[in-house]
């Protein structure tokens, strides 16, 4: 059996000022992979005595998970001393950069540089995203040995416990431990978790609800002797979150909405044509992304002006003085015009205000329509991201039209 020890890092603990909650968490969930936790330490943000206490837990330990000290500012150190004591370089990774740089401009604050700290990454180690703040944690394995570095703040620490310390640690545990994640669109996580509250509470499988980019999604973790055994485990709740949540559930696992649609689209022989405002283009990318896409799709417009609207599209002149640009009519004779131009089986369309600013009218920065043409049917949806991001915004839109295709189709060929 694999041996953990869990290293605490934070003055605030040593003096009183918290209880440390962490270690009593993870303590619980340990023990159910069947992982043995021998000692809880404690350390103050010092340098020396943390690299001291992380060397010796490691001496008599497979797996040591620390978590705190992972801020911004100087005296937060935990990422430092783990990489060194285990010999990582740390390399600045853009992505999660812009990711925090995203995070303080969503919030409506000014980032200090010092937060881009946070964005630095060991060379060759696993970054645990983090949904619910800015520091990713950590994960550093070497020589048979596997530090795990995590938030301090609890409900930070536990939701990236279960949805990537589980998975990642599964070759320590006694059993086999398999996550699957079912991917959800159009509901946000809160009324999701709601209508899988009782599952939330279940002990193997786990279910653990998370959001990620205009996704929300619930990793279902089971440990069992074998993978066979714990994939009948995740069987039954799989298909009881999939009949709970019907058709907002689109995948399972590393399914994307575009992979999904352009799926769909094959199976079936159809087509999609796209006319796009405030996305510009993301449409045709992400579709585009998945290889044999030209079966598919063959046109998309751009159609960034009212003028262009009205030429290319047909959208009605007095429509657009009426009701706007972003406007559910708007959006519904785009996607009829593109079908009508191109002969495609399937029209989407979006038209909104991605931000920063607004488009000249009362309507708020995240409204946006999307609507579906089809021989046989039209939608229309209208979506308020209430986010002021516009790479955000637009990821988000398109990927509601890419899931309004989706909609269709499955409802067609049930
Ligand atoms: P931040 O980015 O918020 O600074 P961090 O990873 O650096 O996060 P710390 O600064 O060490 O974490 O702690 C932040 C807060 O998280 C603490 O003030 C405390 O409320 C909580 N916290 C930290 N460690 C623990 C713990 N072991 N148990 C319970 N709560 C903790």
């Amino acid at each position: 059996m694999s041996v953990c020890e869990i290293l605490s890092v934070g003055t605030e603990i040593l003096l009183g000022d918290i209880l440390n909650t962490n270690s009593k968490y993870l303590s619980t969930e340990l023990a159910k992979l069947g992982i043995s936790v021998l000692r809880h330490t404690t350390v103050g943000d010092n340098h020396d005595r943390l690299a001291a206490a992380l060397q010796t837990a490691l001496s008599r330990s497979d797996i040591v998970i620390a978590t705190g000290g992972l801020g911004p500012t100087a005296d937060d150190i935990t990422r430092d001393v783990c990489c060194e004591v285990m010999g990582f370089e740390l390399e600045l990774d853009e992505k999660i950069a812009d990711g925090i740089r995203k995070y303080f401009a969503s919030k409506g604050y000014d980032m200090p540089e010092s937060n881009l700290r946070q964005a630095y990454v060991p060379v060759g180690g696993t970054v645990f995203e983090n949904n619910h703040g800015t520091a990713p944690g950590l994960g550093l394995k070497k020589d048979g040995k596997c530090v795990v570095i995590l938030p301090g703040p609890p409900y930070e620490m536990a939701p990236m416990y279960k949805e990537s310390v589980v998975p990642y640690l599964a070759e320590y545990s006694d059993g086999a431990i398999v996550s699957h994640t079912v991917r959800t669109m159009g509901i946000g996580e809160s009324a999701m978790a709601e209508m899988c509250a009782d599952l939330l509470e279940k002990e193997n499988p786990t279910v653990a609800p998370y959001a990620k980019k205009g996704e929300a999604l619930l990793r279902v973790t089971a440990k069992a002797e074998n993978e066979d055994e714990a994939e009948k485990l995740l069987l039954p709740v799989i298909d009881e979150i999939k009949s709970r949540l019907g058709g907002y559930v689109y995948g399972i696992d590393s399914e994307n909405i575009e992979q999904r649609v352009v799926e769909l689209l094959k199976e079936n022989g159809l087509k999609i044509a796209t006319a796009e405002s405030c996305t510009a283009g993301y449409i045709p990318k992400r579709i585009t992304d998945i290889a044999g896409a030209s079966e598919v799709f063959e046109f998309g417009a751009i159609t960034y002006s009212n003028e262009m609207k009205n030429k290319v599209l047909g959208v009605k002149t007095e429509t657009l003085e009426k009701h706007g640009a972003v406007s559910e009519q708007t959006a519904r004779e785009m996607a009829e015009g593109i079908r009508r131009v191109t002969g495609a089986d399937i029209g989407i369309s979006v038209t909104g205000i991605a931000g920063p600013g607004s488009d000249g009218t009362d309507k708020p920065v995240g409204l946006c329509f999307i609507a579906l043409d089809a021989e046989d049917k039209k939608m229309c949806e209208k979506i308020e991201t209430g986010k002021n991001d516009r790479e955000y915004n637009r990821y988000v839109n398109a990927s509601r039209a890419l899931n309004l295709a989706r909609i269709y189709i499955e409802e067609k060929i049930r």
